[in-house]
């Protein structure tokens, strides 16, 4: 089989599954191989039926003894439901919606089941799941480790695997572009090896060699490209942004806060590093709440008053909006001309035209600051472009920057702003290229955010708690998981408790909802509404996660905690404590689809109120068979390698710099060379 042969072309592969792994970038033979689990169901023990506890993930071996199909009168859905034995005993099975499982399963198979226990009207059941039959194939899905793939709900895990399998024969045609002696001497194994082994493992010993493997790809080509990047752009020109000592004092002393020490040693790294001929590369790393926005309003503060232009760029409109809401305010004294550039707004502190066009052209050509959705600047040139700030962006890379450069010459110094706690050292192994200043501290009003889990007996006492602090003129949030009442989860939807807590807990309260599908003129209204203190009580969804700005929010109650990340969970958080009423973040975690590790996780967010002790914490419990499990952590920028090994990391570091010293231009690696081009390209696609 060839690597380029295309996935419809393989057996079982559809029009419509064509079409929906060719939305994961799932074209070819090749893509398929690449395309890597996130983690592995553990099932290289199987267990006696008579061992099985409630709310673990088994497999079971055993003989079916009945099987039919039943409607469930109350939810109106299909129900299957088996009784399997083993020689221990006999456990209940049942799937939803999916009538043919009785048609392919019949009484007296032997059959392997891999899935989830639950106690079900008092009956001990496995629930919904992965089953094979048990014949002389290899089984894929139910035994050892079991490869767990991220993908959309028209795909299967059992699809997916089937595909693989398929094709995993061709993963000897990948070309090795590792050099014999690094590998050699790092011990690492082939590319085709590693591909195999990640996919179906034999132990945790071969996902973990996998993983050693393909971590190290990804860690080596990131600090080969931020080595060389370095390098270029230390010949490169930038504008130079004079010091302006005074006025800098001037907007500090009018600040309704002292800096604290963190902030002003970042602010002067800045303003020092502005002030060169050669670009800045910078990282501004502080955790939630640490007060990095003011920083970069110094740094484009400073760029205004030299007549260049900055652009400060925010993942989401409402980000932007607040964003331009907050340096309107610090700056008002000083008359810099400041506006606000997305998809749906044109705005400024200055006179505009009435035309769409006109506007948008005249805030390019004129505005000092230019606060924005990244997409959206990006596609101007902005003619004395000086100083780009990205906020809580990762992915923003080499050619997006070039993208940046002004229509003259010039390079435009950079800052990237985020609250991923990573430490120093490691911070700059990874982003090899980024100078960083670390803002360590919180500014001294804060207290610390109690937090605490509570279960749904104790509803009623968190909303009387809410009540109590709007009260005392205070507001809340209350996150939701999902925009709509998702039956099967039982998830709470945004909607549903924005009209319940409206109409029946808080009728004399003013109640907000914002969630990803509003318009965003509407959202943004909310957003205003809030942050002015028009509603009390705002009920949202994951869109408040990042950077929203309320100081005088102090309680949060998160529904279905159990179903969001730690990182997640944490920026969250982030929403509350910003001003100097003690606040609460109270986690409502539904009891019954929770597993131990879902407890310890939210344990740890009560305990611990730092980012880096809760991603450790994160990546602790994540445990061995989640080894490809960054992505829903928090940094999605390292798709398999761990921010947290360190030795990986730096074996990459050093070898990248070897490679460089020796091969400036990779003319002996031509294979190498390759690879970079290819990742940069795949770099420049946003969101
Ligand atoms: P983040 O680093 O998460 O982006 P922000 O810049 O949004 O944090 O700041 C959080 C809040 O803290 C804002 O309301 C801001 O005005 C306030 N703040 C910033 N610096 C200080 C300080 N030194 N002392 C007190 N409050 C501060
Ligand atoms: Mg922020």
């Amino acid at each position: 089989m060839l690597l380029s042969v295309p996935l419809s072309a393989l057996n079982r592969v559809g029009q419509s599954t064509a079409q929906h792994l060719k939305k994961l970038g799932l074209e070819t033979v090749q893509d398929l191989l690449l395309y890597f689990p996130f983690r592995y169901d553990d099932f290289s023990q199987s267990t006696p039926i008579n061992q099985v506890m409630v709310g673990q993930n088994v497999s079971i071996n055993g003989v079916i003894e009945l099987i039919q199909n039943k409607r469930s009168s109350r939810q109106k859905r299909q129900l299957t439901e088996a009784l399997v034995s083993d020689n221990t005993g006999t456990i209940k099975v049942v799937w939803f919606n999916q009538p043919f499982i009785a048609q392919n399963l019949k009484a007296g198979d032997r059959v392997s089941l891999a899935g989830k226990t639950a106690e079900n009207y008092g009956q001990l059941s496995l629930v919904a799941p992965q089953y094979e039959k048990a014949g002389d194939e290899q089984l894929i899905h139910t035994q050892g480790l079991v490869p767990v793939y991220s993908l959309s709900s028209n795909l299967t895990q059992k699809q997916i695997r089937f595909l693989i399998k398929q094709s995993l024969a061709a993963a000897t045609k990948i070309e090795e572009w590792l050099p014999e002696d690094i590998r050699k001497k790092l011990k690492l194994l082939s590319i085709n090896e590693a591909i195999i082994q990640a996919h179906f493992p034999k132990n945790l010993e071969e996902a973990k060699q996998a993983r050693q493997r393909l971590g190290f790809d990804e860690l080596f080509l990131r600090q080969l490209r931020s080595q060389i990047l370095k390098q270029e752009l230390q010949n490169k020109p930038a504008p130079k942004v004079l010091f302006q000592e005074m006025l800098t004092r001037k907007f500090v002393s009018q600040l309704p806060f002292n800096l604290t020490a963190g902030q002003k040693n970042a602010a002067w790294e800045i303003l020092q590093d502005i002030d060169k001929n050669s670009p800045m590369s910078r990282l501004l790393e502080g955790d939630v709440g640490s007060g990095k926005t003011v920083v970069a309003t110094m740094a484009l503060f400073n760029v205004a008053i030299n007549k260049y232009q900055g652009a400060l760029m925010a993942p989401t409109e409402i980000l932007a909006s607040q964003h331009y809401t907050s340096l309107s305010k610090l700056l008002i004294p000083f008359n810099t001309k400041l506006a606000l550039l997305t998809g749906s707004q044109a705005e400024a502190n200055f006179e505009l035209p009435k035309k769409k066009d006109d506007r948008r052209q005249k805030i390019i050509n004129e505005a000092e600051i230019i606060i924005g959705t990244q997409a959206l600047i990006q596609n101007y040139t902005i003619p004395r472009l000086a100083l780009v700030i990205v906020d809580e962006q990762h992915r923003f890379g080499v050619k997006q920057r070039q993208k940046l450069q002004q229509s003259g010459e010039l390079w435009p110094h950079f800052l990237s702003m985020t609250a991923t706690p990573i430490p120093r050292s490691l911070a700059l192994a990874i982003y090899g290229d980024l100078d960083i200043s670390l803002i360590k501290e919180l500014p001294k009003n804060r207290k610390t955010i109690i937090t605490k889990i509570i279960s749904e007996d104790n509803r009623q006492q968190a909303y009387d708690f809410i009540a109590q602090k709007v009260n005392l003129g205070q507001q809340a949030f209350v996150i939701c998981p999902l925009v709509n009442e998702s039956d099967k989860l039982g998830v709470k939807s945004a909607t549903t408790e924005y009209k319940h807590l409206k109409n029946d807990i808080f009728p004399q309260l003013n109640i907000g909802l914002v969630h990803g599908r509003l318009k965003s003129a509407d959202k943004e209204k909310v957003m205003k509404d809030f942050a002015e203190g028009k509603i009390n009580i705002l009920v949202a969804t994951a869109v408040v996660e990042v950077g929203v700005d309320v100081p005088n929010a102090s309680v949060m109650l998160i529904e279905g905690a159990e179903r969001f990340g730690l990182a997640q969970l944490h920026q969250f958080r982030g929403r509350v404590g910003r001003g100097s009423e003690q606040s609460y973040c109270l986690l409502l975690a539904s009891q019954d689809n929770q597993s131990q590790k879902t407890a310890l996780r939210l344990q740890a967010l009560s305990k611990y109120n730092d980012g880096l002790s809760l991603a450790k914490m994160d990546l602790h419990l994540r445990g061995a068979g989640d080894l490809y499990g960054l992505v829903q952590s928090g940094f999605p920028e390292l798709k398999i390698a761990s921010l947290f090994d360190h030795e990986l990391i730096k074996k990459a570091q050093i070898t990248a710099s070897e490679l460089i010293k020796n091969d400036p231009e990779l003319d002996k690696h031509p294979l190498i060379k390759e690879r970079l081009i290819k990742n940069d390209t795949n770099e420049t696609h946003l969101e």
